[in-house]
Formats: C-alpha cells, sequence, structure tokens
C-alpha cells in the first residue's frame, strides 16, 4: 500500500483500469450536501456528462441529489442508477425527437431548450403527448470564465444558449405557444473555473436579466446556474475536496432571488473528479536523443483530456522508491498527440512499473473509445477491490 493505492491489489489487475476511491467521492457528496443545507432552497444535480458510470451514479444518487442530463442515453443511466424523473433535467444544443419523447414519457422535471426551432419541436411532441412540458430558457450571459477556449460556453457568440439580444422575442413566442411552460432560466459559463469573480460575474448578469423578466411581469420557480466548478489538477492531495463553501457563498452573497425561488446548481468535473485515477503498466521505457520515453499500456482511448484539450493530470509512479527523473510520458495509439505528459518528473521508473495518473475521475472514463481496436477500460472501486 503506497499513499492511498492498494497495489497488492493492483498487481492481480489488468491494466489499464479507472480506480474510483469512493470513500472521496461519499467525502465530497457529505461536503456538498452540509453546505447546500445552509440554504434551504439550493439543489443539486449531477452533470452525467463528468462520470456515468453506474456505481458512481448509484452512489450519487444515494446522496438525494437530482441529474443532469445532455442526452437520451444519459437519461437513461440516471432513470437506471435510480435518479427519480422528477429530479432529472435535460439540456443540450440538438435534442432529438426520440429523446424528447423519453424526457416527456418520463415526466422530467425540466427541459432546458437552447434554440426557438427546439422550443417549437418540444411543443409540438408535448401536444400529441397531450402534456404540458416544464421548459427553461438557457441563456448565453455573455460572461467569459477565463478557462480554455474549447470549454468556455457562455460568450455571445457560442452556439449554446439563446443570446440576450433575442431574449425579448423568444419570451413574446413563448406566450404563443400551449404546451410548454416557463419554469426557469438556465446558465452554464464554462468549465474548470477557479476563480469565483466569474461566478459573481455570473450573478450580476442573472440578478439584471430578472430585473427585465420583472417588468414583464415574469418570476420564474427556479435558476439554475449551472456548473463549472474548477479543481486542483497539479495538487489533487493538497485539495483532494474543492471549495464548495466558497464556490455557494458567492452564490449566496451575489444572486438576487424572488420570493420561494430556487438555485439550482449542475455540478460534474467538481464532484467526481478527485475520487479517479487511471491506473497503467509501463510497457517499456525508451531512450530518445536527448529525452527518455516511458511508454505505457494507457492511451488516449484510455484518457482522452490530454490530447483533446492539452489538460494537465499529474502522474505518479506508486511503484518506485528510487529518485526521480524526466520523462515524456506516452500511450501506445498511432497518433502523436497520444500523450500523458512532458518533461514529466517521476521515481526512476522501468518496465513493468504502475502509474496513477491522478485527477481522472471526471471526463475520463465516459470519453474512453475503442479507437485501434482497443478494450475499453475496466473500473474498480477503494471498497470492493
Ligand atoms: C458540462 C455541463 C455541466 C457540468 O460542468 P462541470 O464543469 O463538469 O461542472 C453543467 N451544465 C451543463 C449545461 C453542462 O453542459
Amino acid at each position: 500500500m503506497k499513499g492511498v493505492f492498494p497495489i497488492d491489489k493492483f498487481r492481480n489487475i489488468e491494466t489499464p483500469f479507472y480506480y474510483y476511491d469512493t470513500s472521496l467521492l461519499r467525502k465530497t457528496l457529505d461536503k456538498i450536501k452540509q453546505e447546500t443545507s445552509l440554504y434551504s432552497n439550493y439543489h443539486v444535480h449531477y452533470a452525467v456528462k463528468a462520470n456515468a458510470n453506474n456505481r458512481i451514479l448509484s452512489i450519487i444518487r444515494e446522496t438525494g441529489f437530482g441529474a443532469d442530463c445532455v442526452s437520451g442515453g444519459e437519461i437513461k443511466a440516471a432513470l437506471e442508477a435510480g435518479f427519480p424523473a422528477h429530479k432529472i433535467v435535460f439540456a443540450g444544443v440538438g435534442k432529438a425527437d426520440w429523446e424528447i419523447k423519453l424526457g416527456l414519457e418520463s415526466d422530467i422535471y425540466c427541459f432546458n431548450v437552447e434554440s426557438v426551432p427546439e422550443l417549437d419541436n418540444i411543443d409540438a411532441l408535448a401536444a400529441s403527448y397531450g402534456k404540458t412540458a416544464s421548459i427553461a430558457l438557457r441563456i448565453n450571459p455573455n460572461i467569459d470564465a477565463h478557462t480554455h477556449h474549447y470549454i468556455t460556453t457562455g460568450l455571445s457568440e457560442n452556439k449554446f444558449g439563446i443570446s440576450l439580444v433575442h431574449l425579448d422575442s423568444v419570451l413574446d413566442h413563448l406566450e404563443t405557444l400551449k404546451n410548454v411552460r416557463l419554469i426557469g432560466l438556465h446558465f452554464h459559463i464554462g468549465s474548470q473555473i477557479t476563480d469565483m469573480d466569474s461566478f459573481k460575474g455570473l450573478c450580476i448578469r442573472i440578478n439584471e436579466i430578472q430585473e427585465h423578466l420583472y417588468q414583464r411581469m415574469i418570476i420564474v420557480d427556479s435558476i439554475n446556474v449551472g456548473g463549472g466548478l474548477g479543481v486542483n489538477y497539479e495538487e489533487p492531495d493538497k485539495q483532494s475536496v474543492p471549495d464548495f463553501k466558497s464556490y455557494f457563498e458567492v452564490f449566496h452573497k451575489h444572486l438576487k432571488l424572488r420570493p420561494k425561488q430556487e438555485v439550482h446548481f449542475e455540478l460534474g468535473r467538481s464532484v467526481v473528479c478527485q475520487c479517479g485515477s487511471l491506473i497503467t503498466k509501463v510497457l517499456y521505457v525508451k531512450e530518445g536523443v536527448n529525452k527518455k520515453f516511458v511508454i505505457t499500456d494507457a492511451g488516449m482511448t484510455d484518457l482522452i483530456r490530454p490530447a483533446l484539450y492539452q489538460a494537465y493530470h499529474k502522474i505518479e509512479n506508486i511503484t518506485s522508491d528510487q529518485l526521480p527523473e524526466e520523462y515524456d510520458v506516452v500511450g501506445p495509439i498511432c497518433e502523436s498527440s497520444d500523450c500523458f505528459g512532458k518533461m514529466v518528473s517521476l521515481n526512476k521508473t522501468q518496465r513493468g512499473d504502475l502509474l496513477a495518473i491522478r485527477s481522472a475521475g471526471a471526463y475520463g472514463e465516459i470519453m474512453a473509445s475503442q479507437y485501434n481496436c482497443r478494450k475499453l477500460p475496466k473500473a474498480y472501486y477503494q471498497d470492493k477491490i
């Protein structure tokens, strides 16, 4: 046993695999529960897209959170894991008819709507069921979350959401539709946000929008502020549970609510990221011209974030106690971008060593692919290994 990893047990498991520290997940969930319980009107919907592993979903569901889904498949995964339909919200810029029908048949809590044609389609499908669909408008608040451009979503010319410029005409149009009911406003400004000022900016913008709606005599039931709270990828052990206290406090301090209004949060990464690691075996240590390469049996098919977003993950050799040396850590896939880290300091590494690629619980296993005809990685759990 080194650090948090049961290495003896790992030796008997086929690599690569995901390892989830379920006690850390529970600790994280308890912290969120504790912080949100300070505010009677705060509700959390876990963003299923970060990790839809059934066991992880079940543990999250046990805490009483709802689910934020972005596809029909995610709605099915959430229902299968026991999330009640009335705690499921459905977002996404391109909802297919079968997905909307699934939401209507299941009587989910709310559709987060991103465009007028989508609104018309939900209205028509709801009419065919003789139902009224509850909807929230996803509004693009034009807030720069100062994060990677691929994961910034709140700027005005962006495929997500309805631009503020169009808000009035969308509200006018809504009044003509009979089978949808506006119950909320939805926002999501991006991901991996660690600067609380971005969320403060969002609150201020929401207050302006609420002021505007009030003039039209509209008060919605819920304000959904999305997700986006970041985690510490550099030092996962220093901050294994994200700073939920400051996060929820920002909204408490800056968001102006009408009486009885609820605030909904859609946290994904911050819930599951630190509890997961990708465990991989070193196949070879290869001498380059000026550097050494550690070649692992895990590749971008198991964890694509470094290749896709140039994301940093801390890498540790969990089976060597020797002095550190510098290596480029690369996978076996036939793509140059299949690299987990450059100039990584690892305890002297040799063939057969096990590496832990940390903070891989979010957007890790769920993004795995079978490119190169590879197997999907399996998952193991700290309380059941
Ligand atoms: C991705 C996403 C989330 C979750 O984002 P995190 O950064 O993982 O917290 C929440 N809401 C919406 C609409 C999303 O698209």
